[in-house]
């Protein structure tokens, strides 16, 4: 067991992968904060683990010769100086984790940018503006049901009261849970940053679908992330005997229901070919196999690259609920359970990351992140992806090998020198 990752990922490296100062059994050691005794990963945000996993990292970011610091979200960040100041490229990903789940969400994106860091040292690279790697709190929504915290406090997006009715699993208040990290709810928000503090935004990721196994390359180039908007409907018809009731006249929710569903399923491509539409989750009730239900209570996730596409969407799927329910008479509620608005990566930006993978060797296929990220939270930004095999994630048995994993730092560290050059330039303008 103890062989496990670090044995597992330097099993078929391509030790040509090692150049530029760039090391495969570095990263492979460094993959360790990953473990657990049985292989997963629960670290859930704000815990014991996903603290110990950062102090494991604050220890590496300093033999690495960065600047350390935890800010009042819990939020570390890793400062190296450039040879001219200015906005920082800011780099990272988090190390919390869902309960039971893998080695790669999160904990690639910020040993890759540390990688990237060490390699740099390696070859007397000196970074033309500062740069800072960055491992963020509570990006999962484990603990609270609210994803994406550290980001958000970092970039001021929590918004007003939002701590106030936060309570974890436990039952535990947010301020009687940042209190174990030794901070506030004000200076969780405190953590806010100037804008100018921060240049740009680069994260690399493991892709969590099949689209890059599918198309056999080890990297993509993310064109966006979708956002999401959540609806809850209600259907209300009225209950009966599945015997003694004749099939006319009846207000059966549960057709209305399974109308929608079907009809949710067809809009999308009416939108465009990124947009989705889920019914995920559906609650009948009373649920008895001879009783009419009197009540059909689902949700829809609704997510598309473009915001204005997604809204038309979300209008879409209302006309249909409303729809479904009265040909079967039956009443209807609607409420909007959320909406985050997507976040699209520039063109140029695009460019930039499709003439660095060509220069790593690398066909650039662009693909969308339909899951949230912390890079959601900045502009400018990119992303990267890398291979998940089969697609796997959230979940022990997630993988990328080793090879795919130092091709991600080639190409982080490629189009963050690039990057970091352009900002030098427009800084001295
Ligand atoms: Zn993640």
């Amino acid at each position: 067991m103890e062989q496990s990752v670090k044995g597992r990922l330097l099993d078929g490296y391509d030790r040509t992968h090692d150049r530029n100062g760039v090391s495969g059994e570095r990263l492979a050691t460094l993959a360790s904060v990953g473990k657990t005794e049985d292989g997963g990963v629960d670290r859930p945000g704000f815990s014991e683990e996903e603290k110990r996993a950062k102090q494991q990292v604050v220890e590496w970011m300093r033999g690495a010769g960065m600047d350390v610091r935890m800010d009042g979200a819990g939020n570390v960040i890793g400062r190296l100086n450039g040879e001219a100041g200015g906005p920082a490229f800011v780099t990272g990903s988090h190390l919390d984790s869902v309960p039971n789940g893998g080695n790669f969400d999160g904990p690639l994106g910020v040993l890759s940018s540390l990688e990237m860091v060490e390699a740099w040292r390696e070859t007397g690279y000196v970074p033309p503006v500062p740069v800072e790697v960055v491992v963020f709190s509570e990006e999962e929504g484990s603990r609270f049901g609210a994803g994406v915290m550290g980001s958000r406090a970092m970039t001021g997006k929590i918004g007003d009261g939002e701590l106030d009715g936060l309570m974890d699993f436990a039952g535990r208040t947010f301020r009687e849970v940042i209190g174990t990290y030794g901070s506030t709810p004000e200076e969780f928000l405190a953590a806010a940053r100037r804008p100018d503090e921060i240049g740009f935004y680069t994260e690399l990721h493991i892709e969590q679908g099949k689209l890059l196994e599918q198309a056999d390359l080890p990297a993509g180039i993310v064109k966006g992330i979708a956002g999401l908007a959540g609806l809850h409907i209600v259907f209300r018809g009225e209950a009966g005997h599945a015997g003694n009731t004749p099939m006319i006249g009846r207000r059966d929710p549960l057709v209305a229901a399974g109308r929608f569903v079907h009809d949710v399923s067809t809009l999308p491509s009416e939108i465009g070919d990124t947009a989705v539409a889920t019914v995920g989750k559906l609650t009948v009730s009373p649920n008895g196999s001879n009783v009419i239900p009197g009540q059909v209570e689902l949700t829809v996730d609704i997510r598309d690259l473009d915001k204005e596409k997604r809204d038309a969407l979300v209008l879409k799927v209302r006309e249909t609920a409303e729809r479904c329910a009265e040909e079967q008479d039956a009443e209807i509620a609607i409420s909007q359970l959320s909406s985050v608005d997507p976040a699209p990566v520039s063109d140029e930006i695009r460019d930039e990351l499709r003439d660095v993978f060509m220069e790593e060797g690398i066909e650039p296929m662009e693909l969308m992140s339909g899951a949230g990220h912390d890079a959601m939270n900045f502009a400018p930004m990119a992303m990267i992806f890398v291979r998940s095999q089969g697609g796997i994630s959230h979940n022990p048995a997630e993988w990328t090998d080793l090879s795919d994993c130092v091709m991600g730092v080639h190409l982080l560290k490629r189009f963050a020198e690039r990057r970091m050059e352009k900002m030098a330039r427009a800084n001295e303008d």
